[in-house]
């Protein structure tokens, strides 16, 4: 790891919001979707656990970059190390003690339909061009 890193690390410790990227800390984890009021970006909330690939037991999940992976590093009921992550679509209270959240940016159709909208309002200029002509 280089100076430059060391520094930028400590960086994000000390003065997390010089980090640009938004955490949109304020989307609740209970709704399925809404626009972050720091960034104003649409975020969905997506859950995740981690299940031993070899006895299916449910470990914890979580976030470690970027990347969804559980907590324990060998499964506690077999001993695995292997293990595949699910995706739940409705997430319920057994499994938020095992979910990790992910708060995924949702690309945005608003403003394309506003742009189209926009168009189809516009008169048209070239006609009067040929009027005049
Ligand atoms: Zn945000
Ligand atoms: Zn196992």
């Amino acid at each position: 790891m280089s100076l430059t890193d060391t520094i930028i690390q400590l960086m994000r410790i000390f003065l997390p919001n010089i980090n640009m990227q938004c955490t949109h800390d304020k989307i609740r984890p209970d709704i399925e979707k809404a626009y972050c009021p720091d960034c104003g970006k649409l975020i969905k909330n997506e859950w995740y656990i981690t299940r031993c690939s070899c006895c299916g037991v449910k470990m914890k999940a979580m976030v470690k970059n970027g990347q969804i992976v559980p907590q324990e590093h060998y499964c506690s009921n077999c001993g695995g190390k292997e293990f595949a992550v699910e995706k739940i679509d409705k997430i319920n209270f057994i499994d938020i003690n095992f979910a990790a959240l992910v708060k995924t940016e949702v690309e945005e159709e608003r403003f394309c339909n506003t742009i189209k909208c926009w168009q189809e309002k516009t008169p048209e200029p070239p006609k009067l061009l040929v009027q005049y002509l």
